[in-house]
């Protein structure tokens, strides 16, 4: 796993071989965004250490959807230190594991890939403390709020903190390269809908669940990228 510096005593993204997690930082109040995978819960906590702060800190674990590279080690983190698990409403049963995860609509060119993905282990059932809807309050960042992204997975969510100009797209966007689409969508029209309206938030510095964050004209990226991708 690598540990990123995005911001300052702020943020940092965790990479892993398949997807990543971003520490947030409020003095020494963290917050979690996704949890990696299965395998992860000892390499978050050793980033947590390695930058002087204390794992029982760990507050919450904000999943941005169901997904086994994002759900991964939310439930061994949560129960060795008590953080919160919080995901939104329509995703939450696939993450408790009481229904099967959503199974995409995949594009050709896809299909390879998403093989890929699954090389990745399964998330375990996982506890899920809060359901959240669109506009929640998230109680970190300076007034971070959940943004409703349906369309990658009907649950699936932004986290924007309006204060800081910063945005979790999760996986409705991927900066593997531009920033574009995300892919393994069950429903790309709802997809790209929510694509623009992250982009309309016009953040400073977004964040993905796949590829390197956006710093540098970040707003205009997405909206060029938002515009230019065809239902
Ligand atoms: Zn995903
Ligand atoms: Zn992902």
């Amino acid at each position: 796993m690598d540990l990123v510096e995005v911001l300052p005593n702020r943020l940092h993204m965790l990479r892993f071989p398949i997807g990543q997690a971003h520490l947030w930082q409020d003095g020494a109040d963290l917050t979690l965004v996704d949890a990696g995978n299965v395998a992860s819960a000892a390499e978050i906590e050793g980033a947590i250490r390695s930058l002087g702060l204390l794992p029982e800190r760990l507050e919450r674990i904000v999943l941005t959807h169901c997904h086994r590279d994002h759900v991964g080690a939310a439930g061994e983190l949560a129960g060795r230190w008590g953080a919160q698990v919080l995901a939104h409403r329509l995703d939450a049963p696939v993450i408790r594991g009481e229904r099967p995860v959503p199974e995409p609509v995949l594009l050709d060119w896809e299909v390879p890939l998403y093989a890929h993905g699954l090389t990745v282990p399964e998330a375990p059932p996982t506890r899920v403390d809060r359901e959240l809807e669109d506009g929640d309050a998230l109680g970190f960042g300076d007034g971070a709020y959940v943004v409703h992204a349906p369309g990658h997975t009907d649950g699936s969510i932004g986290v924007h903190l309006p204060h800081h100009g910063v945005l979790f797209a999760g996986d409705c966007i991927a900066a593997v390269g531009p920033p574009m689409l995300g892919v393994f969508n069950v429903d790309k029209a709802r997809a790209v809908g929510s694509f623009r309206r992250l982009a309309g938030l016009a953040p400073r510095v977004a964040c993905f669940g796949h590829g390197d964050p956006l710093t540098v004209d970040t707003a205009a990226a997405l909206a060029g990228a938002a515009a230019g991708t065809a239902v």
